[in-house]
């Protein structure tokens, strides 16, 4: 699944593209993916309409649209679920299976949504009245942001009886990690994944503090990890995944100690450990 880093990838790709550019023609594939409003109204919605700004929040995309049938302030919500990619095509290039979405581009492109298993989702509407709704979820703080500071982290471990793990993956405490780079940052921070939050002394929470936006610093700029189906906002892997030191690795020696890593279910996911240097 796409965590922050292969978002951000995305992002960073196609911001400076399409901003400006205008819809002429808008292509839906199965109706599922799109959760608000109804596909009429969603077509609709994005029809003659100008692009602004492409940006991330936690594992979003919001992507700024200004059309005639929209309220100020509107935006294409994007999320790849398991398996999405969005990329920009070239003119007539040929339609790959699972197309879910095509926006035409008076510059000549396509801006494609394509998710073979369909846990994707794409949403219009003001972000703020999306919230409020409950079509999309209150998310917690940004890994990379201003407001990820140590005392405010240290102090919601500080409050919670559940794994570390369960901590890094809830979307409404941080907002972009999941499963891969929980396990990096647990990793890099020398804790277990299992560990109670709160039983964690303040040097362990400190660390696990400063080593998740290294790693996840570290898969943008490998350009995000290709494990299944991620691609880039051109359609190309990442790089990311052949510098993970846990995520996928169980059983092979630890590049820290040599021993041999772990693989264990915390919070419901495959999780991978050094028994030797996570305490
Ligand atoms: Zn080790």
């Amino acid at each position: 699944m796409p965590e922050l880093p292969e978002v951000e990838t995305i992002v960073r790709d196609l911001r400076p593209r399409l901003r400006g550019d205008r819809v002429i023609a808008v292509r839906l594939g199965h109706p599922g993916v799109i959760r608000h409003p109804d596909p009429i109204g969603f077509a609709t919605g994005l029809q003659e309409a100008r692009l602004g700004r492409l940006r991330r929040r936690g594992k979003f995309m919001l992507l700024g649209v200004d059309g005639p049938a929209l309220p100020g302030g509107s935006a294409l919500v994007i999320h790849l679920g398991m398996s999405g990619t969005l990329c920009l095509t070239g003119a007539g290039e040929p339609d790959p299976r699972h197309l879910h979405l095509g926006l035409r581009l008076q510059s000549g492109g396509e801006l494609r949504f394509v998710d073979p298993r369909r846990f994707g989702r794409l949403l219009l509407g003001t972000p703020g009245e999306l919230e409020r709704s409950g079509r999309i979820p209150r998310l917690g703080r940004e890994p990379l942001g201003p407001d990820f500071t140590a005392e405010w982290w240290c102090a919601t471990l500080g409050r919670s009886r559940r794994s570390l793990k369960a901590v890094l993956l809830d979307q409404a405490v941080v907002a972009g990690c999941g499963n891969i780079y929980a396990d990096e940052a647990c990793f890099l921070a020398r804790v277990r994944p299992q560990r109670r939050a709160h039983r964690c002394r303040l040097a362990e929470r400190r660390a696990l503090h400063r080593a998740l936006p290294i790693v996840l610093r570290a898969a943008i700029a490998g350009r995000g990890s290709s494990i299944a189906s991620y691609r880039d906002g051109f359609g190309a892997r990442g790089e990311a995944h052949e510098a993970l030191f846990v995520y996928g690795r169980a059983g092979l020696p630890c590049v820290r100690c040599g021993g041999r890593l772990r693989r264990s279910v915390v919070a419901g996911r495959t999780t991978v450990f050094c028994p030797g240097c996570q305490r």
